[in-house]
C-alpha cells in the first residue's frame, strides 16, 4: 500500500494523504479553476479562478475529513480504535482498529457520514444564499454545497463498502445474523460495482470517455473491497464458531531449565522440533512441582548473542510461568486472534484451573484456516460452542 503522510491529529487520530491524493486534488483543482468556475462566472479573471479552485478543492477535501470523522466519533464512542484517516484517489476513509460489535454499532458509525456531508451540504448552502451577490463567495459556497450533497447521495448507495452497504448490512445484521449479513454486504457490494464498470463501459463508448474510465476504476476498487471483506468475513465466522480447545497442539516439548541454549539448539531447535519449549526447572525444591515454570521461545534464542548460548541456561531467558499470556480451552479462535495480535505473540499456552493442557499457535490457526478453505465441511460437529 501506498505509505500515508500524516497532516495533523485530531481525538488522537491521525489525519493525512497518501501519494494518489495528489492526482485527484490536482484534477479537481483544475477541473475548477478551467472548467466550472469560468462556465458559472465568467466575468473574472484567470488568476481569480485558480485561487478560487484551490481554495474550493482545499474545502472539498476539507468536507471529506468532516465526513470520515464523523465516523470516527461514533467509532471512538463505541469503544473502537480509529487507527488512521487518509485522504486518496477516490476520497477519504477512516481506518477503524476493529469492527462494530452489534449492528446498532454498525449502524450509527456508517450512518454519521452522509449524515454529515448533508449538513456540510445545509450550511455552505446557506453561506451560498448570503453571499449570492458576490462571486468570490457564491462560486465555492455553491459547488460545495453540491458535492457535498452529492457525497452525501452517493455514500448511500447500498453496497459495501459505501456506507449505504454497511447500513444494509446493519440492518440484515439485526434481523438476521451476522453471517447472513456479510454475505449479503459481499454480494450487494459485488452488484453494485460491477454496476459502476458496466455504467463506465457504457459511458465511455457514448462520448464521455474519461468520466466512463473512472466509474470503471471506482468499480473495481469497490468490487476489491467487497470481495476482501467478504474472505475475511468467512475467516471471522469460522474461528467465532470454534473453541481453541478444538484445534491446540494436546501436547508439547518440556526441557530442563539448566539446559544449555546451545544444547536446545542442537538437539531440537536446529530440527525444527518446535518454535517454543516448556521449561521445568530441576533440583532442590522443585521435583514436586508438575508445572512447567516457564517457557522459551526461539524469538527468546535470537536475541540472546550467540557468544552466550553456551553458558546460559533455558530458565535464565524463558518467560517464567506467571507472566505467561495464557488462554482458556473454550475461548472462541477469534478471541484468541485478537489477543496474539495485540500482545504480538505467536503461540499462548492454553491452562485450564491452572493446569496446562495444550498450545494455541498462529501456524495451528492458519493451518486451520487453509483446511477450511479447502473442505467446508471438515470440522463442523462435535466440540463446537455455540455462537455468543
Ligand atoms: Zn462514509
Amino acid at each position: 500500500m501506498n505509505q500515508s503522510v500524516q497532516v495533523f491529529k485530531i481525538w488522537g487520530i491521525p489525519v493525512g494523504y497518501n501519494s494518489t491524493w495528489y492526482l485527484i486534488f490536482g484534477l479537481i483543482t483544475w477541473t475548477l479553476a478551467t472548467g466550472y468556475m469560468p462556465s458559472e462566472y465568467p466575468d473574472l479573471s484567470t488568476a481569480q479562478y485558480w485561487i478560487m479552485a484551490l481554495i474550493t478543492s482545499i474545502f472539498f477535501f476539507g468536507s471529506v475529513i468532516f465526513h470520515e470523522l464523523a465516523h470516527a466519533f461514533y467509532a471512538l464512542r463505541d469503544g473502537i480504535k480509529v487507527n488512521r484517516i487518509t485522504l486518496f484517489i477516490f476520497g477519504g476513509v477512516a481506518e477503524l482498529d476493529d469492527e462494530p460489535k452489534t449492528p446498532a454499532s454498525e449502524f450509527k458509525i456508517a450512518i454519521a457520514g452522509p449524515i454529515s456531508s448533508a449538513i456540510a451540504a445545509g450550511v455552505f448552502y446557506i453561506i451560498y444564499l448570503i453571499g449570492q451577490s458576490n462571486p468570490l463567495i457564491a462560486a465555492p459556497a455553491g459547488y460545495l454545497a453540491n458535492i457535498n450533497l452529492l457525497l452525501a447521495l452517493f455514500n448511500l448507495i447500498p453496497g459495501f463498502p459505501l456506507d449505504g452497504g454497511r447500513v444494509l448490512r446493519a440492518a440484515v445484521w439485526y434481523f438476521k445474523g451476522y453471517a447472513k449479513a456479510t454475505k449479503t454486504a459481499a454480494i450487494t457490494g459485488q452488484i453494485v460495482a460491477y454496476g459502476f464498470m458496466g455504467f463506465g463501459v457504457f459511458r465511455m463508448f457514448t462520448g464521455d470517455f474519461f468520466n466512463g474510465l473512472w466509474l470503471i476504476f471506482i468499480g473495481w476498487f469497490l468490487n476489491n473491497a467487497a470481495t476482501m471483506h467478504g474472505q475475511q468475513a468467512d475467516i471471522k465466522v469460522a474461528l467465532d464458531n470454534v473453541p481453541v480447545s478444538r484445534i491446540m497442539r494436546p501436547s508439547w516439548l518440556t526441557i530442563d531449565g539448566n539446559l544449555p541454549i546451545s544444547k536446545l539448539v542442537d538437539q531440537h531447535v536446529i530440527k525444527g522440533d518446535s518454535r517454543y519449549y516448556f521449561v521445568k526447572n530441576s533440583g532442590y525444591g522443585y521435583e514436586d512441582a508438575d508445572q512447567p515454570h516457564g517457557m522459551l521461545t526461539v524469538t527468546d534464542i535470537s536475541s540472546l548473542a550467540q557468544q552466550a548460548w553456551s553458558i546460559t541456561p533455558a530458565k535464565q531467558i524463558m518467560t517464567v510461568w506467571e507472566q505467561l499470556v495464557t488462554i482458556g480451552p473454550s475461548v472462541p479462535l477469534l478471541d484468541a486472534v485478537r489477543q496474539m495480535d495485540e500482545r504480538n505473540i505467536n503461540q499462548m499456552p492454553v491452562v485450564e484451573e491452572g493446569n496446562l493442557v495444550g498450545v494455541l499457535t498462529r501456524e495451528n490457526i492458519l493451518h486451520y484456516i487453509r483446511m477450511k478453505a479447502d473442505n467446508p465441511d471438515m470440522g463442523t460437529g462435535t466440540g463446537q460452542v455455540a455462537p455468543a
